[in-house]
């Protein structure tokens, strides 16, 4: 662990591959590993913990509305009522992944039936709110738009992921194109 803490480059973002484990994943999700980041796996990170990092979270001004957001794995959550000012705003502009995520989650066709599927199948309450510690529901932002998200159960609030809230408004400013104009 000493060895570690001496990564300065080891973040909870960082792509980690356990000893004897053939899959790679995230540092955060190393229960273990976040007394290096300065949080715990429980929620004692101040008011508004990272669900994925347990750090707390940075308010943060995103188009005129107020939200939280993680210096580490870049996620950050909107309260509910925000939503909706930052998809109707204009002047964003998006970077090449975000264009290449929102095409490549339009293309697939039966996105919207996997996902239902997979919701079901796997536990969809993983994370926990930063605002009101309630559970937060796996789910597509709304039925018919291909993006993933988890949205609080009580609050309403959306905790969206690195890029997630970017490829969700890029999609909201071309859904003519994407759509045909129908699906909302
Ligand atoms: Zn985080
Ligand atoms: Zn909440």
């Amino acid at each position: 662990m000493e060895q570690l803490r001496r990564l300065t480059f080891l973040t909870p973002e960082s792509w980690i591959c356990p000893h004897g484990e053939q899959a790679v994943h995230h540092a955060y999700e190393q229960e273990d590993l976040m007394p290096l980041f300065g949080g715990t796996a429980d929620a004692d990170a101040g008011e508004h913990p990272c669900p994925h990092c347990r750090t707390g979270l940075t308010e943060v001004n995103y188009e005129g509305a107020p939200a939280w957001r993680c210096s580490y794995c870049e996620g950050i959550f909107v309260a509910d009522r925000a939503i909706s000012r930052i998809l109707i705003r204009r002047d964003m502009t998006f970077s090449e992944d975000v264009v290449r995520l929102a095409e490549a989650a339009t293309k697939q066709k039966d996105l919207f039936q996997k996902g239902r599927a997979r919701f079901k199948k796997e536990n969809p309450f993983i994370l926990t709110c930063p605002k009101c510690a309630n559970k937060m529901r796996r789910q597509f932002f709304v039925y018919s738009y291909p993006i993933e998200i988890d949205r609080c159960i009580s609050c309403g609030g959306v905790w969206f992921d690195k890029m997630e809230l970017e490829t969700l408004q890029y999609i909201y400013e071309h859904k003519d194109k994407f759509f045909d104009g129908r699906g909302f």
